[in-house]
């Protein structure tokens, strides 16, 4: 049997690479960061808990890059660049399968963004997941919920929705083919971080957020920082391609309300059209413009032909979400 100080040596002990940076990782009481001269870190924590975030017995590897993917997404919706992050884990049993396969996963994603692991804590108990992601950023260049001013165009990056059909597939809501879902759940099991363009939106974005428990409610986060109002045009949201196979009101709701997409959203002044174009094409993503900021508090949202549309479904809260 794995004791608890030889899965950390196995699993989640590597020598640090980033040294100029890291004076000290895994191993000591706690680890030692060196952050740049002036620069400003960002913090942030996520944690997941099987059976809440994700089903019982998901595949390991997935499962270490979704708990990586979803802190890297904070980072990338702050404009911070990853530094480091620490693992605290809560294991039912130490299985050296599942323990190769989920430090993989995590580890992988972790090099691709030059991101350390420095430490963590490990336990027995209830599989839960919860890490602590460390960026740095210039002074006054981090992307904050309450920047968006009036007439900011609002843009979202990549495509949204496919998580959230996904889920209705796994919960048989709704009846997709065999591939379909698989395509889906490949955005609900494996996100893709924005970093490169949270990065290149630094000094051009008034305000950012990360889209984790939908669209509408994670843009009303915005709104009610910025103290600002605004209308989002339905038609213009680019919905996952699998959701773009689904009828219009399903297209919708899983955009407007589905979670899990990790894209960004933001606000760009008019005369920054062509930057956030550039940074896009530069960060190789899509971001497409999908409203304006209003001074008239609240969110309305229009369609193409400039009627009003109501769309019932609130995004998801914890406490009061199925
Ligand atoms: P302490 O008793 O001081 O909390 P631990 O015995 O829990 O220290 O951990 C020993 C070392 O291993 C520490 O440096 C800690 O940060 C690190 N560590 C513990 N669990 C993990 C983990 N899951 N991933 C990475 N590092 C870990
Ligand atoms: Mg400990």
């Amino acid at each position: 049997m794995l004791s608890e100080f030889e899965l950390i040596a196995d699993y989640f002990t590597r020598p640090v690479r980033n040294t100029a940076r890291i004076a000290l990782g895994v191993g000591d009481d706690c680890a030692l960061l060196t952050p740049a001269p002036g620069m400003q870190l960002a913090v942030s924590t996520d944690m997941l808990v099987e059976g809440r975030h994700f089903f019982p017995g998901a595949d390991p590897r997935l499962l270490g890059h979704k708990c990586l993917a979803v802190n890297l997404s904070d980072l990338a919706a702050m404009g911070a660049k990853p530094l480091a992050f620490t693992l605290a884990l809560a294991l039912p049993e130490a299985d050296p399968a599942w323990l190769a396969e989920f430090s993989r996963g995590m580890l992988d994603l972790a090099d691709l963004h030059q991101c350390e692991l420095i430490g963590g804590d490990t336990t027995k108990g209830p599989l839960t997941i919860s890490i602590t992601i460390f960026g740095e950023v210039p002074p006054a260049q981090a992307l904050r919920r309450g920047g968006a001013q009036v007439g900011d165009d609002i843009w979202v990056s990549g495509t949204i929705g496919d998580a959230r059909l996904a889920l209705a597939g796994y919960r048989e809501e709704i009846e997709l083919g065999a591939e379909e879902l698989t395509q889906a759940a490949t955005r609900m099991h494996a996100p893709t971080p924005r970093n490169a363009l949270g990065l290149q939106l630094r000094g051009i974005a008034h305000a950012a957020i990360d889209i984790s428990d939908g669209l509408r409610g994670d843009l009303q986060h915005i709104l009610d920082a910025s103290h600002v109002g605004a209308t989002l045009e339905v038609d213009a949201l680019p919905f996952g391609p699998m959701l773009s196979h689904q009828a219009q009101p399903l297209q919708r709701r899983y955009a407007l309300a589905g979670g899990d997409d990790y894209e960004l959203c933001f606000t760009a002044p008019v005369a920054q059209r062509a930057a956030v174009i550039a940074a896009a094409q530069q960060a190789e993503v899509a971001a497409t413009r999908i409203g304006a900021i209003e001074a008239q508090p609240g969110l309305r949202l229009r369609d193409a032909d400039n009627r009003d549309v109501v769309i019932d479904a609130p995004s998801f809260d914890h406490f009061n979400s199925p």
